[in-house]
This record gives C-alpha cells, structure tokens and sequence, in this order.
C-alpha cells in the first residue's frame, strides 16, 4: 500500500538565532525562532510524513511545552518520525519540499541538505528533492519576517 500526506510549517525570523535549514546551519544574521532549533523545512517534512501514516503532527509528538524538546535538534524528530511510521510498518518512498524564503539563497545549500536528509533517514538522495523560491517581496516571507516551507511525502508498505 501507498500513501500519501503533505505538510506545512512557518518560523519566524529574529536576530539573536542560529538559521537551521534542512539540518544544515546557514550563515545569516538571522535565525528561526522556535523551542526546537526552529528547522521549517525537516518540520514540514515531518508532518507530510507523519500525515501519509496518519499519525497526527509533530506538535503532537514532540509537544513545544515539552522541556526535553526544549532546543532540539530537528534531524532527531526526523529520525524519531521514521521510526514512529516503521510502528506502523511503512517506510518512505519520496520527499518533495519547497522552502519560501527572500533570503538567504538557499539554492547552494540544497545537495548537503539532501546529503544530510538522506542520512538521517537512510534513504537514497534521490527520494528527497528540495525547491526554493521567494514569493516575490509578497508577504511575510517576502519582507523577511520569517521562513515557510511545504512539503509531501510518499510512504509505502
Ligand atoms: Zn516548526
């Protein structure tokens, strides 16, 4: 059986705070505000995921009042989704994602997120495929006061 499931996350962008993206650190000189590292896009991965399974949403599992996700590395709710979905005996088929941010260029860093993704998962690079675009100055991403990101994911089993 194959399924399907989609996702969709926003941080803020603050000064004062590390810009995780795809479980890589961007030089920036602002970060993602959150109670995780604030990662928008492995959050928007997670819920497409989770959503394929049908298996609630990464508040739910990993709550932001919760004080051992207090500062969390997202490529650990990454893996811990994995493995949640494996529960349920489906594994990921393929990822794709696209990050709406003005700034940083995100296009440079996308191989090592995928890289990085990959390995977290223990996929193929090939299964994940990350876009970016701004949205033209529009909007709260276009005036930079924060970064979203969608995503789908396929499972199977
Ligand atoms: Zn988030």
């Amino acid at each position: 059986m194959i399924r399907v499931g989609m996702g969709y996350d926003v941080h803020q962008l603050v000064a004062g705070r590390e810009l995780w993206m795809g479980g890589i650190k961007l030089e920036h000189e602002l970060g993602l505000l959150g109670h995780s590292d604030a990662d928008v896009l492995i959050h928007a991965i997670c819920d497409a995921i989770l959503g394929a399974a049908n298996m609630r949403d990464i508040g739910y599992h990993f709550p932001d009042t919760a004080a051992e996700t207090d500062g969390i590395d997202s490529k650990i709710i990454l893996k811990k989704t994995i493995e949640l979905i494996a529960t349920k005996g489906y594994h990921l088929v393929n990822i794709d994602a696209t990050i709406c941010a003005e700034r940083p260029k995100m296009n440079p860093h996308i191989p090592a997120m995928q890289e990085c993704m990959a390995q977290v998962i223990g996929c193929d690079v090939d299964a994940i495929s990350i876009k970016a675009t701004t949205t033209e100055k529009l909007g709260f991403t276009g005036r930079q006061e924060g970064i979203s990101a969608y995503a789908v994911a396929l499972i199977s089993k």
